[in-house]
């Protein structure tokens, strides 16, 4: 594998973080895996509000999006109450939807995409949209590849230094009403995440080459308690003596994608 045509994103980080058997069942092997229907909606459902969203930022017209999907007006409606400076533009502000970064570091193409980009002289903010009904921990969304990737990026892709960069998750389904966690980023911060980044993505060139050579990615230890949640469990021989209804539910979907060869 050619590894700078590798492009990775924040999703590819996490899992390799996460697992390095699922980035290699995943990415690797590009497995296909069935999703089940509610999850499946959500993410219809998100797509919708993200496509609802950048037609917004580029005046395009949202009736037919508005029309076939009432309940994006509501989330909208009630995001520009909770924040109206995210839809007004200020002057001398430069503000860009789905924008796109990407950098090659250690062999490898790193990418971002932005769901709003706000950039002002002083200090520019990263926002994203996130649909799902609860927010995350904030110190779970501090050590997540997203945001730090997505700062890292924009410091080194852009002139703001470090400190004049932050990075804003909206929560836009959760009750009461939208929620926003904010990162600010700094100097430290980003030498950190350059070293941290150096060092994964060693071991990801190391996991590929051995890859390559016929050897297996290594597996995350049963004691992390992630394999009896993942649908490659009965793949990795870690479907245990008692799987529960999810896993079963998983195993049996995955049945024929077994048998497919490799
Ligand atoms: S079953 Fe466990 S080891 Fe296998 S891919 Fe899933 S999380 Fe990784």
């Amino acid at each position: 594998m050619d590894f700078p045509s590798l492009r990775l994103s924040q999703a590819q980080l996490n899992l390799f973080s996460t697992c390095p058997r699922k980035f290699q069942h995943i990415y690797l092997e590009q497995s296909v895996t069935p999703v089940p229907l509610g999850q499946q909606e959500r993410a219809r459902w998100g797509n919708q509000f993200h496509l609802l969203m950048q037609q917004r930022e580029l005046a395009l017209p949202v009736g037919p999006l508005l029309q076939a999907e009432p309940q994006l007006e509501e989330t909208v409606q009630r995001l520009q109450r909770v924040a109206p400076e995210l839809f007004a533009s200020q002057p001398g502000t430069w503000r860009a939807a789905e924008h796109s970064r990407s950098l090659t570091i250690a062999g490898f193409w790193l990418t971002a995409v932005y769901d709003l980009l706000v950039a002002e002289p002083q200090q520019a903010q990263i926002i994203d949209w996130k649909t799902y009904w609860r927010s995350r921990p904030r110190p779970e969304l501090a050590r997540d590849w997203q945001t730090r990737l997505y700062l890292f990026l924009l410091a080194e892709t852009s002139d703001y230094a470090p400190e004049q960069l932050r990075l804003t998750y909206w929560f836009v389904q959760v009750s009461p009403q939208p929620q926003a966690i904010t990162f600010t980023y700094d100097r430290a911060q980003h030498e950190q995440t350059r070293q941290d980044l150096q060092n994964l993505l060693s071991d990801l060139k190391t996991a590929i080459t051995d890859y390559q050579a016929g050897e297996s990615l290594t597996q995350v230890p049963l004691s992390a308690g992630q394999c009896d949640r993942c649908p490659f469990a009965r793949r990795c021989d870690r479907a245990g003596d008692a799987p529960t209804a999810e896993t079963q539910d998983w195993q049996a979907a995955i049945a024929t994608i077994d048998e497919v060869p490799l």
